[in-house]
């Protein structure tokens, strides 16, 4: 790892900064001075050994002192209690060098879940309080942590407690590890580090660490970044990393062309391959990520899968780390978090995610319109997509990411995912606003202006990071300015309402055909169990389908259906002889009770969808068509500079740029001051400075 000293530096003047602005939350309570200790002396016990050694200004008026577990960390909303790992928690004065002195324990007190409060009115003036506990470990995951004979991997959220009131003071860390194993981290700067420093807890937590003796580093360099790709093998590789980082790197150079170069010097993609069939996850993070494959890298599809995982997170760093809802973060975590954009946080990196494996050359046009289509029959063929909206998805999210449920619920038939509906709103609002604009604007131009503004541009609004948070209704009125019209239909409808959103019109403007085809001619509305040989047991049951109206339910065991034995496995063939509005017999046991009822056999409910080519598209829908699928931007210009005069473009085509016309600029100028106009090709006359607006406000992306 070799990022430069520029990031530590950038910390410290931003935590300058934040000191002099002086933030509401910071004013009231002395920044302490904290520093966490991290030790692993017996990994085969998955302990992880933490101190959190606290120095107490002389003059400090405190009786006590709280250290909080969080109930949940970022990027993952369900609540997880990470309490419930903590043991062994206790407290003493530190003893000061040099002296031979006893160091009695102090009196640590739990107070609630989540919560220990260390009494100090005994205590020195200018001691230092050494806080401890271990914490048991053994998941392998982008929110978990894990220690045993072969590796640390860390999560700081389930591992550290913060000091309560105290969670935006700078911290330090220093970790201990077993010899022979390395650390390395999205903030080291150097190979055999063992210190780091951080503005606040909220980035000490934001960045996950490996410690391990085997794992890889591989670099490359893009705008003069450094990206390190940092692997560790639990199965075998089969030489297939240098591929796996030569596609990395085609990820980065498509993303990085559509936001502009990303603000730090060095960014690391933490992989594990964790060869076990089960571990498989993905996180963001500011300056990393941490991604875990199930199976081993020599696995038949693991790099395609892999790089499907990293096109997603490293779109995060734009989306959802920068660039975020006003909620998250900084965070309260005592409660879980609460947004209505994650829709547009977590969906649309979704669907950046894929388009931007089309625009690296990973995928092809039919791969893309696959994994599309795929996406919108998820949410099309969930009943809950009729109950629940886009918003609505977003604040459920701590029962749907992943969230442990011990009672039964009926969430599979009220809810829909945000991950493919935000998709699936994603696409459809970015090729209307290219259709509807004939190619001046696009979602891109959203999300770059979004991004000047709320991140770039705003003064800083908390301790924890640059700019300000946005609202949804900042998104809503950011499409409205960037589309040059009213589209408060279209979030009234589809974002917070249940309506379909209209795919056939979507993509329709760039010469697709929308494609639904019914899956069966006739719906019972349930499916089975595939572990059942024998009997048909039922496994899931729409509310809204004929099995639900003729009173079945899940667990019931259909023994005949009609004259007709079936099983999971021929319920498709069984079924496909008979016509809808047939009433049909149906015997079945709940239990151990034998039951019958009459099923009146309803039309199709689940479709098919797919996404292909219109033979007879327009030229302008055929353009348009490959402006979206590989995003090209255009002559050299910061991508982020334009985007903010293009959103004010009225194509009238007097200033439009020909097919055979280019320009470029030199990078980097914030608007309104116009970036020097470095070379150009296909004009009558050369452009000028002068002319930088004119021409800029109406740059269309499809320019070749
Ligand atoms: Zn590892
Ligand atoms: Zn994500």
């Amino acid at each position: 790892m070799k990022p430069t000293k520029r990031i530590i530096n950038r910390i410290a003047v931003t935590f300058l900064l934040l000191l002099v602005v002086g933030f509401p939350a910071a004013a009231q309570d002395q920044p302490l001075q904290i520093k966490y200790w991290l030790a692993m002396s017996q990994p085969n016990s998955h302990l992880f050994e933490v101190t959190i050694e606290v120095n107490l200004p002389n003059d400090l008026g405190l009786k006590s002192l709280d250290f909080q577990m969080p109930k949940w960390s970022p990027g993952r909303y369900a609540v997880f209690d990470f309490a419930k790992n903590v043991q062994e928690v206790k407290a003493r004065e530190a003893c000061p060098a040099g002296l031979d002195c006893t160091t009695p324990s102090s009196l640590v007190t739990r107070v609630d879940d989540q919560t220990w409060r260390v009494e100090l009115e005994s205590k020195r003036p200018g001691m230092s309080l050494m806080f401890s506990y271990k914490v048991f470990a053994n998941d392998l995951s982008g929110t978990f942590s894990q220690l045993d004979a072969r590796h640390a991997n860390f999560n700081g959220g389930c591992i550290f407690m913060y000091v309560v009131k105290h969670k935006q003071d700078p911290v330090a860390l220093s970790i201990n590890a077993p010899k022979g194993w390395r650390i390395v981290n999205g903030r080291s700067e150097k190979g055999d580090q063992s210190e780091f420093q951080f503005p606040n807890w909220d980035v000490l937590v934001d960045t996950p660490t490996e410690i391990g003796p085997d794992w890889t580093d591989d670099e490359f360099k893009v705008d003069g970044k450094t990206y390190h790709v940092v692997v560790h093998s639990l199965g075998k590789e089969g030489g297939k990393r240098p591929l796996l980082v030569r596609d990395l790197e085609k990820i980065v150079r498509a993303e990085t062309a559509m936001w502009g170069p990303p603000e730090f010097d060095s960014y690391t993609f933490l992989f594990h391959f964790a060869n076990d069939g089960k571990s498989s996850d993905g996180m963001e993070h500011l300056t990393s990520t941490q991604i875990i494959m199930p199976g081993a890298l020599a696995d038949k599809d693991a790099p395609e899968e892999t790089l499907d995982a990293a096109a997603h997170e490293f779109f995060h760093l734009w989306n959802v780390k920068r660039l975020r809802p006003l909620e998250l973060g900084p965070w309260d975590f005592t409660r879980p978090a609460n947004t209505r954009g994650l829709w547009i946080a977590e969906g649309i990196t979704n669907y950046y995610g894929h388009l931007m494996q089309r625009r690296a050359g990973l995928w092809n046009d039919a791969k893309l319109f696959g994994e599309l289509a795929e996406q919108i029959q998820e949410v099309e063929n969930s009943p809950g997509s009729k109950l629940m909206s886009a918003e609505e998805s977003s604040l459920a999210a701590p029962f749907i990411d992943d969230a442990p449920h011990a009672q039964q619920t009926n969430l599979a038939n009220t809810t829909v995912n945000y991950y493919p509906k935000g998709e699936a709103l994603g696409v459809v609002l970015d090729l209307l606003l290219r259709g509807r604009t004939k190619g001046a604007t696009s979602l891109d131009d959203v999300m770059r202006r979004m991004y000047e503004e709320f991140y770039l541009k705003s003064p800083n609004a908390t301790y924890y990071l640059r700019g300000r948070g946005y609202t949804a209704e900042d998104f809503e009125k950011t499409v409205a300015t960037v589309a040059g019209s009213d589209l408060s239909d279209f979030f009234k409808r589809y974002v917070r309402g249940v309506e379909t959103p209209p795919y056939e019109e979507a993509f329709a403007q760039v010469g697709l055909r929308f494609v639904r085809t019914a899956r069966a001619p006739v719906t019972l509305g349930i499916t089975g169990d595939e572990n059942e040989a024998v009997n048909f047991k039922i496994a899931s049951l729409r509310p809204d389908s004929p099995a639900a109206a003729a009173g079945l339910q899940v667990g019931d065991v259909i023994t005949t259906f009609g004259e007709n034995r079936f099983t999971a496995k021929n319920f498709s063939k069984v079924l496909a002889r008979y016509k809808p509005g047939e009433r049909v017999l149906v015997s079945f046991l709940r239990g151990t009770r034998p039951m019958s009822t009459t099923i009146t056999l309803g039309g199709p409910q689940l479709f098919d969808f797919r996404i292909e080519e219109d033979a007879n598209a327009s030229a302008e829908a055929k353009a348009l068509r490959a402006a979206w699928l590989t995003g090209q931007y255009r002559g050299g210009a910061q991508a982020s500079s334009p985007a903010s005069t293009r959103g004010a473009c009225v194509p009238n085509g007097r200033h439009h740029l020909t097919s055979r016309a280019a320009i470029t600029f030199a990078a980097v100028a914030p608007p309104p001051t116009a970036p020097a106009i470095v070379g150009a090709s296909g004009f009558a006359t050369s452009p000028t400075a002068n002319t930088f607006a004119t021409l800029v406000s109406c740059w269309e992306p499809t320019i070749t």
